[in-house]
């Protein structure tokens, strides 16, 4: 992409009522625009940065055995009622009527609607687990949306329902995601800490928040330092098999959120092994049993012939508010430092003096030849000034800077700059490839 052909509108006053870095952030350097309270515009490059990270989750949930499918975002509030929820969701569920005054709302979450859909179709437990999610936009009419995406109002969210049973199935199924999820999160570059947690309106017994630890963090987090400190299992883990210690090692390991902390169970802790921070919820998982299926009398026939109600879990993951965590955990006093795996692209190339002929041709040379390398280049070919383009390729946070100009042309090199480290290196256009192809 070409930057003169490109959307960027970049803001060079920071709005006073961002006050969290990486709304600061997202705003300056053209990714969002609000359109009301907790309501965004995704502008070109926040666009491409939301995608990646939603590939990567759809990824990770079909390494686990999920099915992709697609809800809608009005749901009949019949649904609600037959849950009991439509009354308790309470003044976050945003209610609208149709033309034939019929209540409709736009849906928070979706564990109604698909236990309807599987209970007209699953009958036996032959067609059991199934684990199904989609990727949809949600709507909480939160009472104090800020801190930019990471509490709007309208959201992206995936969010998976397993399907087995029995308890003990149910339970593998809680694991499956528990273990795909610290993978998931680990691709994004982030430490995300599975927490125990409250299920709050959900309801259910099992629950574990996934954070990140941020200073702005809304959530107070009390976790051993192990717990912290462990890597993800990696991808060749096998999910039928492998589960259980993953899970279990990290349960072992005392950790809480907010209201649900223990302060006698921590202060336990041997001190150097206490971490109290703050994080962001990132995703959040629960077995909550038949709650559901009860309602909506989800049966499926035994292998005794008898019915059974099925056992159910949900699991999301905030896909648009990782965008703005994501830059909460990486970013410096120059801007975003993207991950390579979501950066919007992956390296930006700077003409420094756009309109001389040698430096535009040497330019586009690298800039086609970066293309087809796969490297998704963003071209500076603007006509501002070199300090203009540095500081704006710094605000965005593209992982690799190609800086080309007349002095580094004169003996065949451009100057490539690593963001997050900042160390740079002189090579020839085709061992800077080499190395950004690498
Ligand atoms: P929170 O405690 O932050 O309000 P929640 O517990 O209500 O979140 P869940 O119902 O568990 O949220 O939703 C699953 C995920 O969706 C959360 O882990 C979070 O990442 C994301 N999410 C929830 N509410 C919002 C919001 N208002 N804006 C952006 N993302 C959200
Ligand atoms: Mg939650």
């Amino acid at each position: 992409m070409r930057l003169s052909r490109y959307f960027l509108p970049l803001l060079k006053e920071t709005p006073s009522d961002a006050t969290v870095i990486s709304h600061q952030l997202m705003l300056r350097a053209g990714m969002i625009r609000q359109n009301s309270a907790g309501i965004y515009t995704w502008l070109p490059l926040g666009y491409k940065v939301l995608k990646k990270i939603e590939q990567i989750v759809r990824e990770e949930q079909n390494r686990a055995g999920a099915i992709e499918m697609l809800m809608p975002t009005i749901q009949s509030a019949d649904l609600w009622k037959q849950s009991g929820r439509y009354d308790a969701y309470g003044p976050e569920m945003l209610r609208i009527k149709d033309r034939h005054d019929r209540d409709m709302l736009f849906g928070p979450t979706n564990e109604e609607m698909l236990t309807d859909v599987f209970s007209s179709f699953v009958r036996s437990y032959k067609d059991l687990p199934k684990m199904l999610y989609h990727i949809q936009w949600k709507f909480r009419d939160e009472r104090r949306p800020r801190f930019g995406v990471m509490r709007g109002r309208e959201f992206l969210m995936k969010d998976a329902y397993s399907f087995d049973q029995t308890p003990e199935e149910a339970r593998k199924s809680y694991n499956r995601m528990f273990v795909a999820y610290l993978n998931t999160f680990e691709r994004m570059g982030l430490k995300a800490i599975p927490v125990r947690a409250d299920t709050g309106p959900i309801g259910g017994d099992l629950s574990h928040e996934f954070v990140i630890l941020a200073e702005s963090g809304e959530s107070a987090v009390f976790a051993h330092k192990d717990l912290v400190q462990m890597g993800a299992p990696g991808l060749d883990i096998d999910f039928d098999s492998d589960l259980q210690p993953v899970v279990d090692e990290r349960t072992a390991l005392y950790s809480a959120a907010d209201d649900m902390h223990d302060p006698e169970v921590f202060a336990a802790l041997p001190e150097d092994k206490r971490v109290e921070a703050r994080g962001i919820e990132v995703g959040h998982i629960f077995y909550f049993g038949t709650k559901y299926s009860e309602p909506f009398d989800a049966t499926v026939m035994g292998p005794d012939g008898k019915p059974g109600l099925v056992e159910m879990g949900s699991y999301g993951i905030g896909v648009s508010r990782l965008v703005g965590g994501i830059i909460e955990a990486s970013h410096d006093d120059d801007g975003i430092v993207w991950p390579e795996a979501v950066a919007p692209f992956k390296v930006g190339i700077v003409n420094m003096r756009a309109g001389d002929e040698a430096c535009d041709a040497a330019c586009s040379d690298f800039y086609e030849k970066a293309v087809q390398a796969g490297l998704d280049p963003l071209y500076d070919d603007t006509s501002d000034r070199g300090g203009v383009k540095f500081s704006r390729m710094d605000l965005i946070g593209l992982p690799w800077q190609v800086i080309i100009g007349p002095r580094g042309l004169k003996t065949g090199e451009v100057e490539v700059k690593a963001r997050k480290t900042g160390e740079r290196e002189n090579l020839s256009p085709d061992a800077a490839l080499a190395k950004l192809a690498g």
